[in-house]
C-alpha cells in the first residue's frame, strides 16, 4: 500500500500529467480513459439539481479536467489535495504561470461535448476565476481539511483519488464518511472510481490501489449517508504497463 507520505515525497505531478492527460497519440489507453471520464462527468454535472453555490474537489491533484463541466453549474470551488506538490501544479495553472500544463486539447473536448468548441478560453477562465483556494486534505481523517473547517458545500467531487488513499475497504468507508462531512444535507457527491485496479505506474514508479468492485462503492456510499442516485460502471479493456484497471465506476448521490 502507497501511504500518503510517500504521495508527499515521490508523486511527481508532471510525470502524471504527461502520462495520463496529454492526449498524445502515442497514450491510447490513458486517452481512452479520459475521454470516458470527461463524458461521464459532463453527464453527471448535467442531472436535475446539480448546481448551487459551492462545490468542494477532493483529491484534486495536480487536475483540472473534472471541474470542466462542473464550473458551469457552481459559483465557487475549493479544492483539496494531500501532496504540496500537486496543489502548487495546480496553482500554476490557474495563475496561468510559465511551464504550466496544457489542458488546452482537453478543453476543447469538453467544449465539443457542451456543443461549442470554440468557447474553450472562455471555460479556462471561468476555471480560473472559480477556483478560490487550494488547500491541503487528509481524507483519513474525521475533520479532512483539520485544523481549518470548511462550511459544508452545495456538492463534492472526488475523482480518482480515494482508491489511491485507502488501504482496505474500511479505510474507503470511512473516508467516504469524512468527506461526506464536507457536503450539505441536500447536496451531492459525484464520484470517479476506477474498478478492479490493483496499481497505477508513471515515471518509473508504481502507486497501489484499493481493488474495488461496484456494489462495494455503492454499499459505501450509502453506509456514509448518501442516497444513489446513478451508478454507472464502464468496462475498460485496454490493458498496458500503466495501470490494471477492469472498469470505471460514475456515481452521483444526494446526501
Ligand atoms: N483527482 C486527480 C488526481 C488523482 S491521483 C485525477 O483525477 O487525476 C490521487 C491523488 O490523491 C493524489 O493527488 C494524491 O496526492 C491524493 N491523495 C493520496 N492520499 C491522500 C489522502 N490521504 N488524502 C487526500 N488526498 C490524498
Amino acid at each position: 500500500f502507497t501511504e500518503a507520505d510517500v504521495y508527499q515525497q515521490s508523486f511527481n505531478p508532471q510525470a502524471y500529467l504527461k502520462e495520463f492527460y496529454s492526449m498524445s497519440d502515442d497514450k491510447e489507453g490513458a486517452n481512452t480513459l479520459l475521454m470516458q471520464n470527461l463524458r461521464s462527468l459532463h453527464k453527471m454535472f448535467s442531472l436535475d439539481g446539480l448546481k448551487g453555490d459551492t462545490l468542494i474537489d477532493v483529491g484534486c491533484g495536480p487536475t483540472i479536467y473534472q471541474l470542466l463541466s462542473a464550473c458551469e453549474c457552481f459559483q465557487e470551488i475549493i479544492a483539496l489535495d494531500y501532496t504540496d506538490q500537486n496543489r502548487r501544479e495546480l496553482e500554476k495553472w490557474l495563475r496561468n504561470e510559465e511551464g504550466a500544463f496544457d489542458w488546452v486539447p482537453v478543453v476543447k473536448y469538453v467544449c465539443e461535448l457542451e456543443g461549442d468548441r470554440e468557447k474553450w478560453a472562455e471555460k479556462q477562465e471561468k476555471v480560473r476565476k472559480k477556483v478560490k483556494q487550494v488547500l491541503k486534505c487528509d481524507v483519513t481523517k474525521a475533520n479532512p481539511t483539520g485544523p481549518v473547517s470548511l462550511p459544508p458545500a452545495d456538492c463534492i467531487v472526488s475523482t480518482l483519488c480515494l482508491e489511491g488513499a485507502c488501504k482496505d475497504l474500511p479505510t474507503f468507508r470511512s473516508a467516504l464518511k469524512n468527506i461526506g462531512t464536507l457536503v450539505k444535507p441536500g447536496g451531492h457527491l459525484v464520484m470517479v472510481t476506477v474498478l478492479g485496479e490493483t496499481y497505477y505506474a508513471f515515471n518509473q514508479q508504481v502507486f497501489s490501489c484499493l481493488c474495488l468492485e461496484k456494489h462495494e462503492v455503492e454499499a459505501a456510499v450509502e453506509a456514509a449517508g448518501f442516497e444513489v442516485r446513478l451508478s454507472e460502471a464502464q468496462p475498460y479493456a485496454l490493458i498496458d504497463e500503466t495501470m490494471d484497471c477492469r472498469g470505471v465506476l460514475a456515481l452521483v448521490a444526494r446526501r
